[in-house]
């Protein structure tokens, strides 16, 4: 059985190493590490030491797509749209957004090198993280991206131009583009003899991929993962309600196209009182079968303070005695 937590914020690898012992000796076997724009750029090769010093302490390792080009889910900034002027997402109201365009020439190009960076070092698998198109949360009925290049594309496909309503063609359209990607990045981590986990965002937010079965079944992916964090404002009820839909729906698409699920748990921003909740979500996991369960963050993000918990030892401890319990029962 699988089990771990994402690990990021700390760049010097003999501390890194301690860390990962540490995160071993709690039983863990997975560590996901960040890589950002600023890692491509500035950390490269402390990356891949950070890789195998995590390797060398007993943990596989997945690194993810963290927020580059704000394509895909994290805290990291972007710069790429301030480097390729004209590249960034274009919402269905007019306004200009902080997040390169994925369908821009720029961001695939990117998007190969940092592949190949990654690639590079001793990792396991790639993950990618919650790749989407833009949303503003809270905004119904306005999308992304109607910029000049998918405005283009889009006529290309349909020939006729792009509405500003979304409609059934909207929405083909953009899962299609987001899927040929997903194709494109997966077959080059496969050429380089890795794995893929794609994970996918919860129905609820507008991400432009919401036929989970069509990623299920590209070519080079290796497993499925979802991660349906709960609010602040959100009770147990409603943690049972997802992590038991969502954990079934993976179960039941990774049987079909014979991929492993992987289900995350929230272990950020935890307020005092609900440090059960994310032990509950690994429960609901694995009684719905799932077997790789991983939790964001280690130690309960407690550095990050903007994603700080309450209690984060307290949440943390939690996390790793419901993880210790599953792996004796798997
Ligand atoms: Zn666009």
């Amino acid at each position: 059985m699988k089990t771990g937590f994402s690990y990021f914020g700390v760049r010097r690898p003999e501390h890194v190493r301690r860390d990962m012992a540490e995160m071993a000796s709690e039983g863990a076997n997975r560590v996901l590490h960040t890589w950002s724009e600023d890692d491509l750029s500035y950390y490269r090769d402390t990356m891949g030491e950070i890789v195998r010093v995590s390797r060398s302490e007993g943990l596989e390792v997945y690194v993810n797509s963290w927020g580059v080009g704000r394509v895909f889910g994290g805290e990291a900034l972007s710069e790429l749209v301030a480097k390729n002027p004209g590249s960034n997402q274009v919402l269905s109201t007019g306004e200009a957004m902080p997040a390169i365009c994925p369908n821009h020439p720029a961001f695939q190009d990117y998007m190969d090198g940092w592949i190949d960076a990654v690639c590079a070092t001793d990792v396991e698998t790639v993950f990618w993280d919650e790749p989407h198109f833009y949303f503003r949360k809270g905004r119904g009925g306005e999308w992304a991206c109607r910029c000049a290049v998918c405005r283009s594309l889009f006529r290309e496909w349909t020939g006729h131009d792009m509405p500003a309503v979304a409609d059934g063609e909207v929405s083909k359209f953009r899962q299609d583009r987001l899927l040929g990607l997903l194709g494109r990045w997966s077959h080059r981590v496969r050429k380089a003899g890795k794995r893929n986990c794609i994970c996918l965002l919860p129905d609820h937010f507008d991400a432009g991929l919401p036929d989970w079965a069509s990623v299920a079944a590209l070519p080079g992916v290796d497993e499925l993962a979802c991660d349906p964090y709960w609010e602040e404002s959100h009770g147990e009820d409603h943690v049972r309600g997802e992590y038991a839909l969502y954990a079934s729906r993976l179960v039941e698409l990774c049987s079909r196209h014979r991929l492993e699920p992987q289900m995350w748990m929230k272990l950020y921003r935890i307020k005092a009182g609900t440090e059960h909740f994310a032990p509950l979500a690994a429960e609901l996991s694995f009684q719905a079968g799932i077997r790789n369960l991983m939790a964001w963050s280690w130690r309960s993000s407690e550095w990050l303070s903007w994603l700080r918990s309450d209690d984060p030892a307290k949440a943390h401890s939690s996390m790793v005695r419901a993880f210790a319990d599953l792996r004796a029962r798997a």
